[in-house]
């Protein structure tokens, strides 16, 4: 049984998405705690936050000013400050032993009512679920990048995950403004099963010579009606990402999923896209 009444919501990690679904959250009335290990990454997770609601105040997207939404989140680095939250949302790092750890340690202080989500991408709900002894209020709550700008929120069902749980899950994501579909706890759920290949299989066709970079993503976007083709995706994603994501994929699902080579040399080079600067392209 989740309790439906939420008022405070948690965030554990104050990283791109931490910080993307803390602000969401905010903007949309909720008390949120964001926690995160260090107070350094909590206090970027807070630039992060004010940037992007000065940015959407800017463009008149806001109906609180963002001082008033900024000062519904407070910042923590201490677990146990989750402890009165009505639902907590997960988006820690991408490591399967990390989340197991977050989420048994959650148990401990939150109520047994109160319903625990995770962000994560590729892994698996019905695993981090396990390690608690509640894994029917676990449900995968797969927000996208940037969380304050994108729609999409993929509903992730872990093999033991209830309707109930379910439910929620969407009722809480729909109330963030956001539009739900669901997957069930299969590799990669939806988007990103279908999205690596298409990423790594762009990759390849430029390192085969097939087209130039631009050829193909124009050939994508104008071809496809795509918003942005796959090696212009790449980059925004970040190439580590990328590469991380597809080589979990390959472990589950075999051969159609490894990684394009120079996907792999990328990364080993440090070009990770656009937040170094370089990577299929060159960023100011
Ligand atoms: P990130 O590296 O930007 O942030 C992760 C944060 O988690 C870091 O600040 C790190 O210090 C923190 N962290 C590590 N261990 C922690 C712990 N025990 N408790 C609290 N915080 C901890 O990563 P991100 O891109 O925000 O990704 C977070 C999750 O969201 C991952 O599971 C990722 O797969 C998923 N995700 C990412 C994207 C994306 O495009 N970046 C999209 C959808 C989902």
């Amino acid at each position: 049984m989740v309790r439906e009444s939420i008022d405070r919501i948690g965030v554990v990690g104050a990283g791109t998405m931490g910080s993307g679904i803390a602000q969401v959250a905010a903007t949309n009335g909720y008390e949120v705690v964001m926690r995160d290990i260090e107070e350094e990454f909590v206090q970027s997770g807070f630039e992060s936050i004010e940037d992007s609601l000065d940015r959407l105040a800017g463009k008149d997207a806001l109906e609180d000013d963002p001082e008033t939404i900024r000062e519904r989140i407070e910042g923590t680095t201490d677990l146990e400050a989750l402890a009165d939250c009505d639902a907590v949302v997960e988006a820690a790092v991408e490591n399967v032993d990390v989340k197991k750890e977050i989420f048994a340690d959650l148990e401990e202080f939150v109520a047994e009512d109160v319903l625990l989500a995770t962000n994560t991408s590729t892994l698996s709900i019905t695993s981090i679920a396990a390690a608690t002894g509640t894994p029917e209020r676990v449900v995968g709550l797969h927000f996208m990048n940037p969380v304050p700008i994108m729609e999409g929120v993929e509903i992730v069902v872990g093999e033991k995950t209830d309707a109930e749980t379910v439910g929620l899950a969407h009722d809480l994501a729909e109330d963030l403004e956001k539009t739900t579909w669901e997957a069930d706890d299969k590799p990669g759920f939806v988007t990103n099963r279908i999205l690596m290949p298409w990423l790594n299989e762009g990759i390849r066709a430029y390192d085969e010579g097939v087209a130039t970079k631009e050829d193909i993503d124009a050939g994508m976007e104008l071809g496809t009606n795509v918003p942005m083709g796959p090696l212009t995706l790449a980059d925004h994603i970040g190439l580590d990402v990328c590469l991380h994501a597809s080589e979990t994929l390959y472990e589950e699902l075999g051969d159609r999923y490894k990684p394009a080579y120079l996907l792999k040399r990328k990364v080993e080079a440090g070009e990770l896209g656009k937040k170094t600067g370089k990577g299929f392209y060159e960023y100011d």
